[in-house]
């Protein structure tokens, strides 16, 4: 099947208000190209020097993701045009989001990363950590961080159950966060969950915003 078959099939099962976010790390620019001529103008990478090369050559009106596991001393590459960063997952890094930002007078778009699956893994923080967060002040000392939502990734696991709770875990620490810190704050309004195995599952758990690679573009060569 051709990308373009693909991502019809995709839209075909997500409601029109879910985002999808086409990850095309480890793809050829030809293939984004295929998925941009379908209509596609969301993008996610994993690594920032593929991203910022992807950026220079391919058109500017799409929305690149950052959905990587992002080290500090990288930040100031991305912050002049990534439209989200989906996987923010430590004060440390936010500090060093804004510090970039304000150098350019530009607010920065992120998603703050919780860590829901069992494998250790996988970033982000606990819900203690967020909630600490929360109840301190230190994220309205960074006033070029918008933070727009959270992302999780579940567990790599065939147990559909399991994939499930987690979702829900992640849903429930963002209701919890939308109504007791942030009500009223419409920044705040995005859940990024579900990948191409499990984002039906995270559609019905209420994901706004899923990250698909290979059931777009095929196996990822590494
Ligand atoms: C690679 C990646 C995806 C896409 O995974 P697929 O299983 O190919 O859909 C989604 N989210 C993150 C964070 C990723 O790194």
């Amino acid at each position: 099947m051709s990308i373009a078959q693909n991502l019809s099939l995709i839209r075909e099962h997500i409601p029109a208000q879910v985002k999808l976010v086409c990850v095309s790390k480890f793809h050829p620019d030809n293939a984004i190209m295929e998925a941009y001529q379908s209509g596609e103008r969301i993008f996610g990478e994993s690594r920032v020097q593929e991203l910022t090369e992807k950026q220079e050559r391919l058109p500017k009106d799409i929305h690149w993701h950052f959905i990587g596991h992002l080290q500090t001393n990288k930040v100031k590459y991305l912050v002049p045009f990534v439209e989200l960063i989906h996987g923010v997952d430590s004060l440390k890094l936010l500090t060093e989001i804004n510090k970039q930002a304000e150098k350019i007078n530009q607010v920065v778009n992120c998603l703050l990363q919780v860590h829901i699956a069992t494998e250790e893994t996988k970033f982000g923080f606990s819900a203690e950590e967020l909630l600490g967060l929360y109840q301190s002040d230190k994220l309205s000392e960074l006033p070029f961080i918008r933070v727009c939502g959270l992302m999780g990734m579940a567990t790599f696991t065939e147990n559909h159950q399991q994939v499930r709770k987690e979702f829900q875990t992640l849903k429930s620490l963002y209701d919890t966060i939308k109504t007791d810190y942030v009500s009223g704050n419409d920044d705040f309004r995005e859940i990024s969950m579900g990948m191409s195995d499990d984002y039906q599952l995270a559609i019905e758990e209420g994901s706004t915003m899923i990250r698909i690679g290979s059931s777009i573009f095929g196996q990822r060569i590494y």
